[in-house]
């Protein structure tokens, strides 16, 4: 049996890095990922990376105007080749950077456990076993497939990853699901000339976000010419793209040429063989992990998606971090001292937040004050031709520190990691406003907004 110092499972984000660290001390690594076309996770080849270049491709085609649905097809279906040209380009980086280092073996074929030390690796043909002192698991997230009649084998049901794959724009698309990656979806193929609807179970939209900020976002898209319905049910698909679903009382069948299935994602440890490992899992089918991400086996880990966190690259890359500190016996840093993790949804006006809302500030009973700022009265955004959005942050009367800041306007993006510095460093709010910002900038508008 081949000996390890470690295997990595899945060559995710925070696995990969870990890798070159475990190498560059000398430890012998091996890195299994199950799929070729994956070498670096779900970020470059399925996710992030290939979505927002898809975005930006999107963004460019509704800036066209008026042009026929044949021209934006074409401009589309570039916009895939594109994508596709850039997720190769990525991987085979990727695997190179791994792979070309001495003390790295990275290995395709599906890992899963055999014993707390061994792991089963399976060929095509053929099976392996390996053995490790230390196993990491980075094998990800996958999209939950809900229980709908007719979705197996349904030509017209995509998920996030193979709708990317399809050359054709679809005239019609419907979209199962409200969150943020449909969301972000409804967004970039309205603006490459779909007519999207969305369809949501839920009456409220977007939950997890203030009332007025969830308002907004909805008028955006809704303005930008999709259609979003709540509080519907879906009843089936039919295999030749009929959507039934009943909603405010009347029964619908809608016709698409794709429906888009974006109804969440969950752990992915199905080939895994945990039990064997003695490795537990939650109610929700996350790896359960400790302060130092260390699974109910000492000696493995989990990190990424798998471990039922927050579903980042970034949190994956910090998952890295903390096994590291973990492994150096510093200790300096764990679970408990990551804060105000950021977020972004890449919407035609993306949305992007840190920290606590309006409602949760008060849920946990703290007097604050709330700052609001309409994006129209920002000089970039009139230049940018996107005047359109919310500031708002949160303060803490009691301390002057920012609880929460939600920033629904054009390349918000950038501008929440200076606010998430801001927190993460305990200052008074007044240090945005009186920071001194390059003009004209979106971020100067932190000046405004802190001042009110
Ligand atoms: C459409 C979409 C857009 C997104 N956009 C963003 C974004 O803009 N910003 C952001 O931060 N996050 C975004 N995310 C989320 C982000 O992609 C994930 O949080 C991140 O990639 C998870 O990384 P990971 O390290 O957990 O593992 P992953 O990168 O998911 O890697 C896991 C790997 O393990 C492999 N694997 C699984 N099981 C096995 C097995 N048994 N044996 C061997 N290999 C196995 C898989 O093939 C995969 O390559 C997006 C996700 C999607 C789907």
């Amino acid at each position: 049996m081949k000996k390890y110092d470690d295997i990595i499972i899945g060559f995710g984000k925070g696995g990969k890095t870990l890798a070159g660290y475990l190498a560059k001390k000398g430890e012998k690594v091996a890195v299994i990922e199950k799929s070729n076309k994956m070498y670096g996770g779900t970020c470059i080849n399925v996710g992030c990376i290939p979505s927002k270049s898809l975005v930006k491709n999107a963004s460019k085609t509704a800036q066209m105007g008026d042009i026929s649905f044949d021209e934006k097809s074409k401009l589309y279906k570039k916009a895939i080749e594109e994508k596709r040209n850039l997720t190769e380009m990525l991987r085979g980086k990727n695997y190179d950077k791994l792979n070309n280092l001495d003390n790295v073996d990275v290995i395709n074929a599906k890992a899963s456990f055999e014993d707390k030390n061994i792991v089963k690796i399976t060929y095509k043909d053929s099976e392996e076993l390996l053995h490790a002192d230390k196993i990491y698991i980075n094998t990800g997230s996958t999209s939950v497939i809900p229980k709908i009649e007719g979705i197996e084998n349904n030509p017209y049901v995509y998920f996030s990853d193979t709708l990317m794959e399809l050359d054709t724009l679809p005239n019609r698309l419907i979209i199962i699901g409200g969150g943020y990656i449909g969301l972000e979806f409804a967004s970039m193929y309205s603006n490459f000339g779909s007519n999207v609807t969305v369809i949501q179970d839920g009456d409220k939209f977007i939950p997890r976000e203030d009332e007025d900020i969830a308002d907004e976002v909805k008028s955006l898209l809704e303005n930008q010419g999709m259609e979003i319905k709540l509080g519907a049910k879906i009843k089936k698909f039919t295999k030749d793209g009929i959507v039934s679903y009943s909603h405010k009382g009347k029964e619908f069948n809608d016709k698409a040429d794709a429906i888009l299935v974006a109804t969440g994602r969950k752990a992915n440890t199905g080939d895994l063989n945990l039990e064997a490992a003695g490795v537990e899992v939650d109610k929700r089918g996350g790896i359960v992990v400790d302060n130092n991400l260390r699974t109910s086996n000492n000696n493995i880990w989990a990190m990424g998606d798998v471990n039922g966190g927050l579903q980042f690259t970034y949190v994956s890359l910090d998952d890295y971090r903390i096994i590291v500190s973990g492994l150096e016996n510093k200790n300096k840093y764990n679970l408990s001292k990551r804060e105000n993790v950021p977020y972004s949804v890449f919407m035609n006006t993306p949305l992007s937040r840190v920290g606590l809302n309006e409602r949760e500030a008060l849920e946990q009973g703290y007097d604050i004050k709330v700052l609001k700022l309409p994006v129209g009265a920002i000089p970039k955004a009139q230049v940018l031709k996107k005047p359109y959005g919310i500031l708002k942050a949160i303060i803490d009367n009691k301390t002057n520190r920012i609880l929460g800041t939600m920033l629904l306007c054009e390349e918000s993006y950038e501008m929440i990691n200076i606010v998430k510095l801001a927190m993460d460093l305990g200052a008074d709010y007044t240090i945005l406003k009186n920071q001194v910002f390059t003009h004209p900038t979106m971020s100067e508008a932190l000046n405004d907004l802190f001042s009110l």
